[in-house]
């Protein structure tokens, strides 16, 4: 663990661990701080190895101690080399596909979810809350169902069908709000002060954004201890990515692993694509937009984070790129047919922007690259209906023979 407290982003100003998620002193955003300066990267790394099956094998670089019997326990999810993506994107890089969908409720926002779960707990907090895209919903949803909390869950109400059911069905307080996720979060910003609840992703978003470090850690315990050349990741809120780049650094600083930090793609919807228009733009701040686009989990007009993953993407020789929904459907099939593994309209956009670096040729040979797939493609079917194709018969051979035909009977 080896917490200090909270601590200003913007003017570095410290605060005892609470329920607070910005500054006193210039509103700027709050964040966990550590001090790892009396940890043993040998020992540590034994510890991780003896830990649970997921997330809490990391406690010493998040700010609860976890459960040990966690009924949800999510994390250590597959890290799978993609030849055949590899191949079906001519490129002779090593490309490797964390799925991050095999989590509890299918994204990885269990992971999140736990860490914030866990602190309001300790904070004191019976009731758990979210302004959501849909996924985060669902995590919140399940965890309070798990652990016998009070939940409200608030989304637009115009989210895929999938993720309202896959909510409602925890029995949790589903809150369908007419108006876009930006909406949803101002609300839930009111909320904060009127309400006794910890809001997952708003006053205890300090603690929220650490669950994402697992995620790199996972990669590099995966990739045999080793740091990854480049990764890609969808950008929401920026949280995700801007926490990938600090679960590398500090295993990179206590020398759990040698080596740079990866040089990083952030993969955006056109249709809400804040960051990557103020990266192509050279600016440092983005500009709010009104989302219209499939990617309904990544469509966050005014990104919390968007500012540090440019500077993240930045600073790492990266970029940010977007593309459009036509894209996002092929990034879905690609993966389907390249690695058998089916996501979210999130993932299409992910994949999209893989094969788009690909094709300009950014990857070099031999250059070990991980695409983060962070939900499951059952939940955005709607998105895949587009491209879909059956073969219905009669149930006798002639119907079939004549669907199939010609197919020789082989020795
Ligand atoms: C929430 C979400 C993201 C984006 O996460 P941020 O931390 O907000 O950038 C990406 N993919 C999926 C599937 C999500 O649900
Ligand atoms: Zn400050």
């Amino acid at each position: 663990m080896s917490v200090e407290g909270l601590k200003c982003k913007e003017c570095g100003t410290k605060y005892e661990e609470s329920a607070a998620y910005f500054c006193e002193n210039c509103f700027g955003p709050l964040e966990v701080s550590y001090d790892h300066s009396g940890l043993d990267a040998a020992e540590v790394k034994r510890r991780i190895q003896a830990g649970s099956h997921g997330i809490w094998r990391y406690s010493d670089f998040l700010p609860i101690s976890g459960n040990p019997g966690d009924p949800l326990e999510p994390g250590l999810t597959p890290l799978v080399r993609a030849d055949r993506l590899a191949e079906l994107l001519g490129t002779e890089a090593e490309v490797y596909v964390k799925n991050d969908a095999a989590n509890p409720t299918h994204s990885f926002k269990d992971r999140v979810v736990a860490v914030a779960v866990a602190k309001a707990k300790e904070l004191g907090f019976d009731t758990i809350a979210c302004a959501s895209t849909g996924n985060l919903a669902n995590a919140v949803a399940a965890r309070a169902a798990a652990e016998g909390l009070e939940s409200y869950v608030l989304v637009p109400a115009d989210l895929e069908e999938q993720k309202l059911l896959a909510s409602d069905v925890y029995g949790t307080n589903l809150v369908g709000v007419r108006g876009n996720y930006d909406a949803v979060n101002r609300l839930c910003t009111e909320l904060v002060d009127t309400q006794p609840w910890a809001f997952v992703n708003v006053n205890l978003r300090p603690y929220y954004a650490e669950g994402s470090k697992t995620l790199a850690f996972e990669t590099v315990e995966q990739l045999g201890w080793e740091l990854p050349d480049r990764v890609v990741a969808p950008i929401g809120s920026g949280s995700l990515f801007t926490k990938l780049g600090r679960g590398f650094q500090e295993w990179i600083d206590l020398g759990l692993v040698e080596g740079d930090q990866p040089t990083f793609h952030g993969a955006q919807a056109d249709g809400c694509s804040p960051v990557a228009t103020a990266f192509a733009e050279g600016h440092d701040v983005c500009k709010p937009q009104r989302p219209d686009t499939i990617a309904k989990s990544l469509a966050i007009g005014d990104p919390a984070d968007g500012p540090y993953a440019i500077e993240h993407a930045r600073q790492t020789g990266g970029n940010i790129s977007s593309v459009s929904d036509e894209e996002i459907r092929e990034g879905i099939k690609l993966l389907a047919e390249g690695t058998g593994i089916f996501t979210e309209t999130a993932g299409g956009v992910t994949i999209a922007v893989l094969r788009r670096l690909a094709e300009r040729g950014e990857f070099k040979a031999g250059e070990k690259v991980v695409a983060y797939i962070t939900g499951e493609g059952l939940k955005t079917l709607d998105a895949t209906r587009d491209t879909f194709s059956m073969h219905e018969i009669d149930p006798n051979l002639e119907s079939f023979d004549s669907e199939f035909a010609a197919q020789e009977v082989s020795a």
